[in-house]
């Protein structure tokens, strides 16, 4: 049998190039070595408040662009969380053995619980339902983003917790980043993590935005007061764009020393700019082929969930036995 891969994006704004070199780049890679399992995670998504038609929208375009950035559904199952209701529910049973002071110490609910006016339950109970996803699979390796590492050291301290309390239940998944692309930072502020939630028309490329839009806002991202490349002493805009290059180009550090160490920044830029346009033309028209395909999304989504039930429903009903729940006659 082979290992099995789970990870997800949340359907709550336009994906962004860190949601593809970080994410979708690495699981289109790996995909075929493993059995994969990829998700629109939109329980996830309404931890802070999304206006329903839009979010009804995202998840859709979410969906296309998993397939536009490679993910072949006839390999990977694509799945939308709120489509297997088992999510949720071992999310509940999870949450009963995870301490609270666990989940207030998580970053990620330190900055985004910063933003709202009233903090709602969802956003400290994030990390166990991202446990309950990963979990729900027994899936072994868990392809993220750099800034997910803290959640998934949480995920494993929650399997430990359960097979201590309840007996050996869950495989501990393993964190798998990208070599490089694993942080991309926000073009207008390179010490803040690029966010589709972060607002600010400069902040992050959209893997949807037109692209004399990307190139644009690649001239204009953020660098220092150095005229031109310094390889002993990169600032952190110039390194954010240096990653984003070699993240596409597949370059080995060498050659981009070699090539950009001494360029002034503009000539950089342009470089980069032309790179990454590249590199969406062909994904956007994807994205149109497939949006315009009736019927298409809805077929891919219902296998998707159809394919991977079974798995959750089982695991589903182990825990609760293993609990001493109610689990039929
Ligand atoms: P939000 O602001 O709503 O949290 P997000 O941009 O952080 O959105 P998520 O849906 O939370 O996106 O994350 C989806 C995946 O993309 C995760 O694996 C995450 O680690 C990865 N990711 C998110 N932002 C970046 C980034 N700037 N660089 C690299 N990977 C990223
Ligand atoms: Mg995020």
């Amino acid at each position: 049998m082979r290992a099995r891969v789970l990870s997800g994006i949340q359907p709550s704004g336009q994906l962004h190039l860190g949601n593809y070199l970080g994410a979708l780049k690495n699981w289109a890679e790996i995909q075929g070595q493993y059995e994969s399992i990829f998700c629109i995670v939109d329980l996830h998504a309404v931890t802070v408040y999304q206006d329903p038609a839009e979010l009804r929208a995202k998840i859709r375009e979410t969906a296309a662009l998993f397939i536009a950035s490679g993910i072949d559904p006839a390999q990977s199952s694509i799945v939308v969380q709120s489509d297997v209701p088992a999510h949720a529910e071992l999310a509940w049973l999870l949450t009963c053995v995870t301490p609270v002071g666990w989940l207030q110490r998580m970053t990620q609910f330190k900055a985004k619980a910063e933003k709202q006016e009233t903090v709602g339950d969802g956003l400290l109970q994030y990390p166990v339902l991202m446990a309950a996803d990963i979990l729900l699979y027994n899936a072994s390796i868990v392809p993220v983003g750099e800034d997910q590492s803290q959640h998934l050291e949480l995920a494993r301290d929650i399997a430990q917790r359960f097979n201590s309390l309840y007996g050996e239940t869950f495989v501990m998944p393993a964190t798998h980043l990208p070599a490089v692309g694993s942080r991309i930072m926000g073009l207008d502020d390179p010490d803040a993590k690029m966010s589709k939630s972060a607002t600010g028309s400069g902040h992050a490329i959209g893997l949807l935005d037109p692209l004399d839009q990307v190139r644009k806002k690649i001239m204009r991202a953020t660098t220092d007061s150095q005229p031109a490349v310094n390889f002993d002493g990169l600032g952190s805009g110039v390194q954010n764009l240096l990653n984003i290059f070699q993240a596409f180009s597949g370059w080995p550090g060498e050659k981009l020393r070699e090539h950009f160490n001494g360029m002034r920044y503009g000539d950089l830029k342009k470089q980069v700019a032309e790179m990454v346009a590249a590199s969406l033309e062909p994904l956007q028209e994807r994205f149109h082929d497939i949006m315009a395909e009736p019927g298409y999304l809805d077929r891919v989504l219902r296998e998707g969930a159809e394919r991977v039930s079974p798995i959750a429903k089982s695991t589903v009903q182990l825990v609760k036995e293993r609990m001493g729940l109610y689990s039929g006659a």
